[in-house]
């Protein structure tokens, strides 16, 4: 079974650099799917209160019967939600039938509400009581990350971000390094949308490892340092995206691909989206 590699939180604890996503996951389909996942050896899980299967993802772990100290679990607070976060993290683990989550975020800043620091001082007091091992946001710019830190005590553990080779988001990813906050990268393949696994930088590469374009992209994402967890509903492309561990890519083939970046967001802008 692939090994998938820990990545070292400033909070301490460790997560796998290595993941499935569920959001756009079909209605009835999510449990089969991440069943599959933890059969193929995926261990660490990506959803959120706004996916509506964190209950579906609850079922799958239920079943798989794997020791919840080898599973990695994420969700995330929703916008709505972030004046009553205590009440809207028992919701979520209500539904993934668990007593606590491995990671807790921030959804997005939504700038316009202002309310995602006192959110954040809810998040503090979540992990204070247990419930969540690590604290971390999403989505979160520059100027939100500086307005954070410098009214709370818990520097974020992680920032999830929209990333793939045609929006790489570096000033965002050169603050959270600043702040020694791990990377995520959301949509990684750029939700099969963009360019980012037809380029023939990325088809050429391929061929010269003998890997496909979105194995190519992943590997890229880990050697940065990422965090990531793409979502696929087949198998064989949920056994594809996980094998990116057993090769990598030369300094000239990761400076190929950095030099995709076209600012093309799959995404909403996170300075205006609420
Ligand atoms: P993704 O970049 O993971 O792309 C998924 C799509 O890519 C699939 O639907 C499929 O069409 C295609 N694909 C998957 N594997 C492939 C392969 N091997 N070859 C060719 N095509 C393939 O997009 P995503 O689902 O948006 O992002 C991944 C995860 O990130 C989500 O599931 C979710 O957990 C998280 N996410 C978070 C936010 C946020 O605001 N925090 C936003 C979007 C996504």
């Amino acid at each position: 079974m692939t090994q998938i590699p820990d990545v070292t939180l400033n909070d301490g604890r460790t997560i796998p650099q290595f993941g499935l996503g569920v959001f756009l996951m079909e209605p009835g389909e999510t449990e089969r799917i991440v069943s599959e996942a933890l059969e193929l050896g995926y261990r660490h899980i990506d959803t959120a209160a706004i996916y509506k299967n964190e209950a579906e993802v609850g079922a799958a772990i239920a079943k798989s019967g794997i020791p919840r100290d080898e599973l990695y679990i994420t969700t995330k607070l929703w916008n709505s939600r972030q004046t009553d976060a205590h009440t809207a993290m028992r919701e979520s683990l209500d539904k993934l039938q668990l007593d606590r989550v491995d990671l807790y975020l921030i959804h997005w800043p939504t700038p316009e509400k202002d309310t995602y620091v006192g959110a954040w001082l809810d998040l503090e007091e979540i992990q204070a009581q247990g419930l969540a091992t690590s604290i971390g946001v999403s989505n979160f710019m520059p100027e939100h990350l500086d307005k954070l830190v410098a009214q709370s005590s818990v520097v974020p553990a992680i920032n999830q971000i929209e990333i793939h080779p045609t929006l790489q988001q570096r000033d965002a990813v050169a603050a959270n390094e600043k702040f020694g906050i791990v990377t995520e990268s959301w949509s990684p393949l750029g939700r099969g949308k963009a360019d980012d696994l037809t380029s023939p930088v990325v088809t050429e590469i391929a061929a010269a490892v003998g890997k496909t374009p979105a194995q190519v992209v992943l590997r890229w994402h880990v050697q940065k340092g990422y965090v990531v967890f793409p979502k696929s509903s087949r198998r064989e492309r949920l056994e594809e995206n996980m094998r990116i561990f057993d090769f990598s890519l030369a300094d000239d083939q990761m400076a190929a691909i950095d030099g995709l970046e076209a600012g093309t967001r799959v995404g909403p802008d996170p300075r205006t989206f609420n």
